[in-house]
């Protein structure tokens, strides 16, 4: 990997602590591959809660001073990280591109939007005013401010290495908490591609650390360590649950960003062009590994056959292969594992009645690369109705009416992204009151943003990240009353 970099030094394998670059205490190591040729991409450190405990103290000994500048100041190295971070584009998407496997355009894309949080932390934060309410007894004054909440831990997944970073640690900084990474252990580098630009941005030692190892082990001691404030996760739901547990007994503020279920209901009046196009984007994006990834393509009957037909047109057009390829449009799932797991739900659709009408199996390219594939007639009884698909498979079902329609999309425990397609305003106002998920797309599909409050109800999570909301999860409302002003 450092070969085919610009700046070698990006591509770091130790663990940021304090300010150093550290080797886990026993000196044990992980390896990472890419998975678009299973190739051994390098090692990291494979730390456990001794490593945790030290990060979780350099936080808390860095918190006082960074909680004390102003939020211009923190703003301002902020905006430096950004600006370190689009400096090193290239090669960024690169490693990126390299250990999650998403085609190099879609790895930049990535990157920007993750960037894109800095800037608008760095002003959000400059504008978290409190209130003067008026007094409730005579000779009072009472003042609301809001306050970092401390010391703040994050946990990243695989799907995006880069984004999940800035989406936790640029409102934590802004609001002035210090924060501990744990990424996933198949994509810890652009993690820490993040930490050494966060250095070069001037950010003191110990407001940013980074962690890799064993899930448990730094999950185990994030959880139980009663200085660590506040946890942001994403990840699986199973998960998810087991820390929010795990979390109960220190009381920890937590923000969970877990798995979705996603409908994507088609109307008969829909600008069908327009569906089918944000119908692929949406779908096939990182190889249809997003949380908020269409998961059942509920079509009503008048256009369901023409949807079809055209779905199955684009996924034709899809070139599967190595994301460094420029030409290539969608890359590998991230291990075997993955390609089993789609597979047998490929399968069990077919066992219960589906037809194939696109791709299906593991890709002739071998590997992790699996078919772009299109079946139709999907049931209720059918896993990809029921669970997150996490790979590049579309299913659609007919309906009749928009209460079916509303009845299917809500019958599920998981409440993340939903999509309407119509052209009609009331309809589109119906279903957005009846929809029971945190968002909802209408004629859109491209949900995240650095403005807008991202995440889930029902089994898809607790709290936002982006907007306004995304600052106030790292802050405390703080009431202070004086009294005796007579
Ligand atoms: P995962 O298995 O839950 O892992 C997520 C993170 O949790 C990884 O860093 C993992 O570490 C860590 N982890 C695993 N077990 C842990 C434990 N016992 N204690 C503490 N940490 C633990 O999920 P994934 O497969 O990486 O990601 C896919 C899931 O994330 C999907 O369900 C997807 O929908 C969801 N997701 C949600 C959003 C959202 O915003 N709602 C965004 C992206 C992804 P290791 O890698 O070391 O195992």
């Amino acid at each position: 990997m450092p070969d085919t970099l610009k700046d070698i030094r990006l591509f770091r394998q130790q663990c940021l602590i304090n300010g150093q670059w550290s080797d886990a205490d026993n000196k044990a190591v992980l390896s990472v591959s890419n998975p678009a040729t299973n190739e051994k991409l390098g090692v990291v450190p494979d730390c456990g809660a001794a490593e945790t405990r030290r990060a979780i103290a350099a936080a808390a000994a860095a918190y006082p001073a960074w909680r004390a500048r102003t939020p211009l100041e923190r703003g301002n190295l902020l905006r430096a990280w950004e600006r370190a971070i689009r400096e090193n584009l290239d090669d960024l998407a690169r490693i990126l591109t390299l250990e999650e496997g998403k085609p190099l355009a879609e790895a930049r894309g990535e990157i920007l939007q993750g960037a894109s949080y800095f800037p608008w932390y760095a002003e959000e934060c400059r504008r978290v005013c409190g209130e003067v309410t008026p007094a409730f007894r005579p000779g009072t004054q009472v003042l609301t401010r809001h306050e970092p909440v401390g010391v703040a831990a994050a946990v990243t997944p695989w799907n995006f290495p880069f984004a999940m970073i800035p989406r936790k640690a640029a409102p934590a900084l802004a609001a002035g908490c210090t924060i501990v990474i744990k990424p996933a252990s198949r994509t810890p580098y652009s993690a820490l591609a993040l930490a050494e630009l966060a250095q070069r941005a001037g950010i003191p030692a110990g407001v940013v650390n980074v962690l890799t190892g064993k899930a448990s082990a730094i999950g185990g001691e994030i959880a139980a360590n009663p200085t660590v404030r506040k946890l942001s996760f994403t990840g699986s739901t199973e998960v998810g649950k087991r820390l929010a547990a795990d979390c109960a007994p220190s009381l920890k503020r937590l923000s969970l960003e877990l798995g979705g279920n996603a409908p994507f209901i088609v109307f008969d009046d829909a600008d069908l062009d327009l569906a089918l196009n944000l119908a692929m984007a949406n779908k096939f994006r990182n190889a249809g590994q997003t949380c908020i990834c269409a998961n059942r393509f509920l079509i009503q009957r008048g256009v369901y056959e023409a949807f079809a037909e055209g779905l199955a047109r684009r996924i034709k057009g899809l070139r599967v292969g190595n994301g460094l390829d420029p030409d290539v449009t969608m890359g590998p799932l991230i291990n075997a594992k993955a390609v089993a797991r789609v597979d047998g739900m490929v399968r069990d659709a077919l066992a219960k009645g589906a037809q194939l009408i696109a791709g299906g199996k593991p890709h002739a390219l071998g590997g992790n690369f699996y078919e772009p594939t299109l079946l139709t007639g999907l049931r209720k009884d059918m896993q990809i109705f029921q669970n997150e698909i996490f790979g590049p498979v579309a299913a659609v079902m007919p309906f009749a009416s928009e209460e079916e329609a509303v009845a299917l999309a809500n019958d599920t425990p998981y409440g993340l992204a939903s999509y309407v397609c119509t052209r009609d305003l009331g309809r589109s106002w119906r279903m957005l009151n009846a929809l029971e998920y945190g968002m909802a797309g209408v004629n859109d599909a491209a949900l995240a943003a650095a403005e807008t409050p991202f995440g889930g109800v029902k089994y898809s999570g607790l709290g936002r990240e982006g907007g306004r909301e995304g600052l106030l999860e790292y802050m405390e409302t703080h009431l202070a009353l004086l009294g005796g002003l007579v």
